[in-house]
């Protein structure tokens, strides 16, 4: 499946991905590693040639259905695999990769990837850092189950996506095999290393709660862990049962707020009692949790779709705020439309970004704008004011229902909507998707958006 115009390099056609088997094998000093990615997959059609997603490591072999074969990268991060013979139906192919690991922080190294600081591992991948770790299909489209697996020094932890298999502890090496049975999008895959302790709780009806947390920091971050529970506890009150098997969180010293599925990536320092007080963290954390509906169990179909993730994460930390702050959400939209207004939309549309906007570094960041944060959360609260309350919440729990595990795209929430609804939302979800000048806000004419 084509990554549509906002990143036409990533995924790729031909095929469906069923299953992904990664594996990463670091040195001591973790300045380097190599990778096996084994994807099983079916063919849509007789395929002479096909491709994958790899930007950076040096490949050292390429095999499909155990039979060497011919390949050769591109520039725009293409791996073009030629099998001896076409293949059809389903398919495995692997590709082994070996990569140096610089330091995250002393500069000239993108920020995606696997990131390596202080001893420590982490992974960042959103939106297209997987195909930089090792090949992937690099589009969320083509999410599918994993086995991940970390060979580490001993002397230190590791940790992935998904429930612990099995451990193999050696004296100088450890690996680890954890495997991700629902659907894992390579953008929200975790891949972490480091001096941490996992500690277990239980979530509501028995969910699995997992933490990998600085072990020099236990004690600092331990109360503040409960927020996840909370924040678990709180949305599925609106939108029915955690959409997968645990939730928790990687914490470590560099961090970066980011949803990495089941296993939300959070930075030490955040999550401290002076941290979380001053950061307001439990927002954060609260923010990073609805993306497990909202983006990890319904990914979205085209990087254009992306309000589908934020917009819903935002619209949601506004209305956890709102009880825990007293922020009313009214205040922060009625903020948003007027004071933003049309500056929101100086990527483009909020379902329509234009990737020829994001200039220089900003590129690898599209299609990340101020249109799918507040612009998706302005959307939803019209939606809201517009066919109240209740059938707001109604809409919004068929949509995780009936996307569970799955792929969906912005025609896909406005068919969702107007199913529920009973009436055709499309023109009104239209206007404020695609429009160049925000509309006027439902049950507000008051309000006055700033004009561009
Ligand atoms: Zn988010």
């Amino acid at each position: 499946m084509s990554g549509g115009q906002v990143w036409p390099q990533l995924g790729n056609s031909g095929y469906e991905v069923v299953d992904q088997q990664l594996a990463v094998r670091f040195n001591q000093r973790l300045t380097a590693y190599t990778a096996t990615t084994t994807l099983t997959a079916r063919a849509t059609s007789t395929l002479s040639r096909f491709d994958l997603d790899l930007l950076g490591p040096k490949v050292t072999d390429v095999r499909v259905n155990g039979v060497r074969t011919a390949w050769k990268t591109t520039v725009d991060g293409e791996l073009v695999i030629t099998p001896a013979r076409p293949v059809r139906n389903r398919f495995v192919v692997r590709v082994d990769v070996l990569n140096d690991l610089p330091d995250a922080v002393e500069g000239g190294r993108p920020p995606f990837g696997l990131l390596r600081h202080d001893g420590w591992v982490q992974t960042i991948n959103q939106p297209a850092g997987a195909r930089r770790i090792l090949a992937v299909s690099d589009h969320p489209a083509q999410k599918a189950p994993a086995t991940i697996s970390i060979t580490a020094p001993t002397a230190l932890n590791s940790i992935a996506n998904g429930k612990l298999l099995r451990t193999l502890k050696g004296t100088t090496y450890t690996t680890r095999v954890f495997r991700e049975q629902r659907k894992l999008a390579t953008e929200l895959l975790q891949i972490g290393v480091g001096p941490f302790t996992v500690l277990h709780r239980k979530g509501p009806h028995a969910l699995d709660l997992r933490y990998a947390v600085p072990t020099a920091q236990l004690a600092d971050i331990e109360p503040q862990l409960k927020s996840f529970d909370t924040s678990v506890r709180f949305l599925e009150r609106r939108l029915g049962r955690f959409p997968g098997t645990e939730a928790g969180s990687f914490v470590t010293p560099l961090g970066g707020e980011l949803e990495t599925q089941g296993l939300t990536l959070m930075t030490a320092s955040a999550m401290t009692k002076d941290g979380f007080e001053q950061n307001g963290t439990d927002a954060v954390v609260l923010h990073e949790v609805a993306h497990e509906w909202f983006g990890n169990s319904v990914s979205p179909k085209r990087w254009s779709d992306l309000w589908l993730n934020e917009g819903h994460a935002s619209f949601y930390e506004d209305v956890y705020a709102e009880g825990r702050y007293g922020a009313e959400q009214e205040a922060v939209m009625r903020d948003a439309y007027e004071k933003l207004g049309d500056k929101l939309l100086a990527n483009g549309p909020i379902a329509a970004p234009d990737p020829k906007t994001f200039t220089g570094d900003r590129a690898d960041y599209r299609p990340y704008t101020d249109a799918a944060y507040a612009g998706g959360a302005l959307t939803l609260y019209a939606l809201q004011q517009k066919v109240g309350a209740s059938t707001f919440n109604a809409i919004e729990r068929a949509w995780v229902h009936r996307y569970d595990n799955s792929v969906a795209s912005t025609a896909d929430f406005i068919r969702t909507a107007s199913d529920v609804a009973g009436t055709d939302l499309g023109p009104f979800l239209r206007s404020w998707l695609y429009a160049e000048h925000l509309p006027p806000m439902p049950g507000h004419p008051d309000w006055k958006p700033l004009t561009s």
